[in-house]
């Protein structure tokens, strides 16, 4: 038996076409297909859809959005069952307003490739994965340095401040959508004299002579050197910044002048 919508379509017919037009961005379309699935009774079903699409069509935090909206349509829907004022359906405003965020919401469809195009037909070496639960084993990840900031002990003995805190994890954000407040990290950064993001000349990997750790030195233009190796970090009260990895770095540049 084919289940049929009250305007006569099919179901799955609608189903697919719903789910294409929020892929498409076409919020007439999919608003349409999805309050046609309400009038016919298939309220829940719309919804299931529409939670399955923010995950596999959409990037970002759109999950919740859609979760919170069906909330919103559940409760209008108990109360008014409960109610028994009049027949006709109720809340499908809810359906309507989550069909036009996931239509403009940006797409990706990155979920549904790493289920389907990474783990199912094992897209990735038995090697590579051999080697990975090897490495798994042996080691346990390192704490990153850059946990060790002024809200830890640690991070307060290495002489870490809340205006390092504030740049360096404004700098480290990826991708960074613009802020209301960019200006007034910059005038921080000018501030303390700290190198500005974006503006390094040279950067370089080092690896670790004991450890499998690679730090990352990097020059910026206005002469100021970084490094993420504990030599650069630690640096005693009073005395220069630097390490065996910005000393290579300011040579290379010194040559290439
Ligand atoms: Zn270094």
């Amino acid at each position: 038996m084919k289940l049929m919508t009250i305007r006569g379509y099919r179901l799955s017919d609608v189903v697919s076409a719903l789910q294409k037009a929020i892929r498409r961005g076409d919020a007439r379309v999919a608003g349409y297909f999805a309050i046609e699935m309400f009038e016919s009774g298939f309220t829940a079903y719309a919804w299931r859809r529409l939670l399955t699409v923010s995950a596999e069509d959409c990037a970002g935090v759109i999950t919740q959005e859609v979760k919170a909206l069906y909330d919103a349509w559940v409760i209008i829907d108990t109360a008014h069952k409960a109610a028994k004022v009049q027949k006709k359906k109720r809340g499908r405003v809810f359906l309507a307003k989550a069909v036009i965020l996931l239509c403009l919401a940006k797409k990706s469809r990155d979920a549904d490739h790493l289920t389907n195009l990474v783990y199912d037909p094992k897209a990735l070496d038995e090697d590579v994965i051999d080697r990975a639960l090897d490495e798994a084993r042996r080691t346990s990840e390192p704490i990153p340095d850059y946990a060790y900031d002024c809200h830890t002990g640690l991070g307060r003995k290495r002489g870490k401040t809340r205006t390092d805190f504030l740049l360096d994890e404004y700098d480290a954000l990826a991708p960074r959508a613009p802020g209301l407040f960019d200006a007034d990290v910059e005038q921080l950064r000018a501030k303390v004299g700290a190198a500005p993001a974006g503006t390094s000349t040279l950067t370089r990997k080092f690896p670790s002579k004991s450890s499998s750790r690679i730090y990352t030195a990097t020059a910026h233009s206005n002469g100021a050197t970084s490094c993420d190796c504990p030599a650069w970090r630690y640096v005693k009260a009073g005395a220069k910044r630097g390490c065996a990895h910005t000393d290579t770095l300011l040579a290379e540049l010194r040559r290439t002048k």
